[in-house]
């Protein structure tokens, strides 16, 4: 007997990358989108071995950068769509303290900049970080979408009882169903700048980063704020990406375009997976927060791996884990209040909190 198909919703980078995973595997997939906003339209589309103003790797580098080095070469190959650019990363150490840093970290992931340098103020000089560059997520989602249309798999909303994997991203923590994993929200800005003059032979990354997309035009992002739950574009974000590049960059520079999207971060800052405590049937697949290029391909197998023999998904990111320990810390929390010596009655504002200021 043939198995039913299983429903992905959600057609961001994460519900495309699990629904082709799938669907190589053999598994019959159904896909919808209800046409909301998508992070994964605004992203850079950048994957990067190292990370943070001390170049960490990434957690779960091992086991997905080599998934992400065969996953989106083929899926490039059998689309005939270019999207896949590998490209090393200039790296602009701004302070003593990172410059130190990274002198105890240099790897085979990152050596001093030895080509001739670029027009950036960079007193505690450069790094070349290798093995980075960036997906072009718009075209890859179009390319996608056509084909899971031409193969009748592009659908309406999952039927009751349907095996679902719900891929909403930011989306998800306003879903009854899904609030219990805990969320964090993080909205970025991200402009398109035209700078004539400057090489698009590399990333450049100065704390935000510069990436070449041909004609002379970069982006250049990106913002964080944990309190804008809308993905609109903000004046202060275009202001702080701006100020940043002025602070570096020795060439003049014109805004073109300026996009804003959210980020879906789940609280343990590693993404999220597996079925429903209550719910077998409902599935979850989110939480990439800035690291959906690198660790989506390598989770997307993981999870199917999981959908077929019911083992795979690495423990830290597994929902029915995940949604019980923030059940059991909510539960403490509540408890603690209740049991609070000292009370704080509506309306009363307590000496020193911040809103007595
Ligand atoms: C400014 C910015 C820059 C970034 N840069 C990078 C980067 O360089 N590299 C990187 O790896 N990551 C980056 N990210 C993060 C990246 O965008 C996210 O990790 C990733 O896009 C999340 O993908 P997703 O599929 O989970 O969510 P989304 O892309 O938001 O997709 C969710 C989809 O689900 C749909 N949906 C939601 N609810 C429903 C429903 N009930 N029914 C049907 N459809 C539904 C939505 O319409 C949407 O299409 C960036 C993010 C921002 C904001």
């Amino acid at each position: 007997m043939t198995p039913p198909p299983v429903h992905v919703v959600g057609h961001g980078l994460a519900g495309a990358i699990l629904a082709e995973t799938a669907s190589q595997k053999g598994l019959r997939i159904r896909v919808s989108d209800d046409g909301g906003p998508s992070s994964s339209r605004v992203a850079a589309g950048l994957f990067t071995p190292l990370t943070g103003q001390r170049l960490i790797p990434s957690w779960g580098l091992d086991e997905a950068y080599p998934v992400l080095k065969r996953f989106y070469p083929m899926l490039e190959s059998s689309l005939g769509v270019s999207i896949f650019h590998e490209c090393s990363t200039c790296r602009i150490l701004r302070t003593a303290k990172q410059r130190e840093e990274v002198e105890c970290r240099k790897s085979v992931w990152a050596q001093d900049w030895t080509a001739a340098p670029p027009p950036f103020k960079a007193p505690f000089g450069m790094v070349e970080v290798q093995g980075g560059g960036w997906v072009n997520l718009p075209a890859m989602l179009d390319a996608l979408k056509k084909r899971r249309q031409q193969r009748g798999e592009w659908a309406g909303p999952p039927i009751p009882n349907e095996c679902t994997i719900w891929c909403q991203g930011a989306a998800a923590s306003q879903d009854p169903r899904w609030k219990d994993v805990g969320w964090r929200i993080a909205h970025g800005d991200v402009l398109t700048v035209r700078i004539p003059g400057l090489s698009s032979s590399a990333i450049y990354n100065f704390d935000k980063f510069l990436l070449p997309i041909g004609n002379g035009l970069f982006r250049l992002g990106a913002t964080y704020d944990w309190h804008t739950a809308t993905p609109v574009p903000r004046l202060k974000g275009r202001q702080e990406l701006e100020e940043a590049l002025a602070s570096c960059l020795q060439l003049p520079f014109e805004v073109v375009d300026h996009q804003a999207g959210l980020r879906p971060v789940a609280l343990a800052r590693v993404p999220v997976a597996g079925p429903h405590p209550e719910e077998p049937h409902h599935w979850i697949f989110n939480g990439f927060a800035s690291k959906g290029v690198l660790l989506a391909p390598w989770m997307a197998e993981c999870t199917v791996q999981a959908l077929l023999t019911g083992e795979g998904i690495p423990k830290e990111t597994l929902s029915t884990r995940r949604i019980q320990r923030q059940r059991d810390r909510e539960k403490t929390r509540r408890g603690q209040a209740a049991h609070s010596t000292h009370p704080v009655r509506k309306g009363q504002v307590k000496k020193n909190s911040p809103s007595a200021q």
